[in-house]
C-alpha cells in the first residue's frame, strides 16, 4: 500500500471519532460482574476460629484467607501472610522496609548507596515507578523467550553487592506475556550473589490468568530457594485484583518462616490488622483453588476473543512489514507491539489523535527509555469486543502512518 493510501485511510478512520482509553490492564465490567455475589449479605463475619471479623486484630490475616492462598500458592499457610487489596503496595512496604531497617541481621539498604536493582525490560512500569520514587538505580537486563537473560544476570549479581534485588514476573509476564523456564528458575533461585540479602521480587500477578487451553505451571519459587540453600531469597506477590475485584480484592505475600516474622515485625507499626471482613468474604465467595480455576475459566472465556481479535487484525494490517512483530501471550493482560526502532512513540502519538489512549511508549522501561523506542503495550481487556477490533485498526493504521514519515 503506498503512502497516500494509508494517510486517506488514517484521515477516514479519524471521522469514528472514537473515544477509547486503553491505557490499563482493567477487567472489563462483564468481568467484574463475576464476582457481584461478593456485593451480597455474608454467611457470617465469625470466623472459623471465633474471630469476630469487625474488629482489631489478626496481623497477618484470617487463617481461612491464609489457607485459601496456600492453597493457591502450593504453599503451607504459615508461609502466607494476607494483607490489603493491593499486592504493589507490599511489594513497596517490602522494598520500603528494606531501605530503613533492613533485613534480619542486615544493615539497612540505605545505609551504602547506591542500592540497585535488575529490572527484566521490557517490564512492569509501576514496579520501576517505584524504584524511581525510591532512588533505586534499575539496572536493564534483556528479556529471552525463557525469561531474563541468566548468563548476564548470574554475572552481575556476582560481582556486584549493590545489587540487592531483581523484579521478576515469572508467568506472563506484563507486558512481554513470557513465562519463566524451569531451569531459569532455578538458576535465580541458586545463583551466588555478592550482597548477602538479595532478595527476589517474585510478582506472581498472573497465576491463574490463562488464555489458552494450556494452564501452564511453572517451579515453585520458595521450593526452589530452599532446596539450594537460600531459604529467605524470594518474597512471592498474589492478589485477586483480576480474580474478583480490582482495588478491593486481597493481596498476599508468601516467603520463608524467617521472613514472614521479619514481615510481622515491621508491618506490626503501620496497622493493628487488615480487612478481615473483606477476607473472609472473599473465603466464602472463592471457596477453594477449584472453585478459583472455575471463576478464571469465565474470565479466560470472555478475554480470549478479544485477544483473538487484536491478533487477527494486526495480522491482517501488519504483517510482513520489515521489523513489525507482536506476542502471543498464552495468559496474561497484555500484548507487547514491537514496531520498527524509533516509531512506537510516534504510534502512540498518532493512535491518541484517532481517539485511541494508549500506555505511554517507554513505559516498560526504567525510568521511561525504551532505547529503541519500539515497544508499545496493548491492553485488550477492557473495551468491548468490537471496540477493541476497531481499536486494533486504528492502532495498525497509526504504526502505518509513522512508518510514511
Ligand atoms: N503486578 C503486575 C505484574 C501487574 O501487571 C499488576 C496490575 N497491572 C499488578 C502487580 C497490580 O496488582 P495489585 O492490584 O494486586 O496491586
Amino acid at each position: 500500500m503506498d503512502a497516500s493510501q494509508v494517510h486517506r485511510q488514517y484521515q477516514a478512520f479519524k471521522q469514528k471519532g472514537l473515544k477509547l482509553d486503553m491505557s490499563r490492564g482493567k477487567p472489563s465490567p462483564e468481568q467484574l460482574d463475576l464476582s457481584n455475589a461478593l456485593l451480597g449479605a455474608m454467611e457470617t463475619y465469625v470466623a472459623a476460629d471465633g474471630t469476630d471479623t469487625r474488629n482489631y486484630g489478626g496481623a497477618l490475616g484470617l487463617p481461612e484467607a491464609r489457607a485459601l492462598f496456600g492453597e493457591l500458592l502450593d504453599l503451607p499457610a504459615s508461609q502466607v501472610v494476607v494483607d490489603g487489596s493491593k499486592s504493589l503496595s507490599i511489594m513497596h512496604d517490602v522494598i520500603v522496609f528494606h531501605l530503613l531497617y533492613g533485613a534480619t541481621g542486615q544493615p539497612r539498604w540505605l545505609s551504602a548507596e547506591p542500592v540497585s536493582f535488575l529490572c527484566p525490560v521490557p517490564g512492569y512500569d509501576r514496579h520501576f515507578g517505584i524504584c524511581e520514587a525510591l532512588g533505586i538505580k534499575m539496572i536493564n537486563v534483556p528479556m529471552n523467550d525463557d525469561g531474563p537473560d541468566m548468563d548476564l544476570v548470574e554475572k552481575l549479581v556476582a560481582s556486584d553487592a549493590s545489587i540487592k534485588s531483581m523484579w521478576c514476573v515469572p508467568k506472563y509476564a506484563n507486558p512481554s506475556g513470557t513465562v519463566y523456564s524451569d531451569e531459569v528458575v532455578r538458576r535465580l533461585a541458586a545463583m551466588p550473589t555478592a550482597a548477602k540479602d538479595f532478595r527476589l521480587l517474585w510478582d506472581d500477578a498472573y497465576r491463574f490468568h490463562h488464555l489458552g487451553e494450556e494452564k501452564i505451571a511453572i517451579p515453585n519459587m520458595l521450593e526452589e530457594c530452599a532446596k539450594a540453600g537460600n531459604p529467605d531469597r524470594a518474597f512471592v506477590f498474589a492478589s485477586t485484583s483480576k480474580v474478583t475485584f480490582a482495588g478491593s480484592g486481597l493481596a498476599a505475600m508468601a516467603s520463608s518462616a524467617a521472613n514472614i516474622a521479619w514481615w510481622q515485625k515491621c508491618s506490626s507499626v503501620r496497622s493493628i490488622g487488615p480487612d478481615k471482613v473483606n477476607q473472609l468474604r472473599h473465603v466464602q465467595f472463592l471457596k477453594n483453588r477449584a472453585n478459583v480455576e472455575a471463576l478464571m475459566e469465565k474470565h479466560r472465556q470472555l478475554l480470549k476473543s478479544k485477544f483473538a481479535a487484536v491478533d487477527a487484525q494486526f495480522a491482517l494490517q501488519l504483517e510482513g512489514m520489515a521489523d513489525v512483530s507482536w506476542s502471543h501471550p498464552k495468559g496474561g493482560y497484555f500484548i507487547d507491539l514491537l514496531t520498527p526502532p524509533g516509531m512506537a512513540k510516534r504510534t502512540v502519538a498518532l493512535a491518541k489523535d484517532l481517539g485511541i489512549v494508549l500506555t505511554t511508549a517507554g513505559a516498560s522501561f526504567p525510568y521511561g527509555v525504551d532505547p529503541q523506542d519500539r515497544h508499545i503495550r496493548i491492553a485488550p481487556s477492557y473495551p468491548s469486543l468490537a471496540e477493541i477490533t476497531l481499536a486494533a485498526e486504528g492502532i495498525a493504521l497509526s504504526l502505518k502512518m509513522a512508518a510514511t514519515e
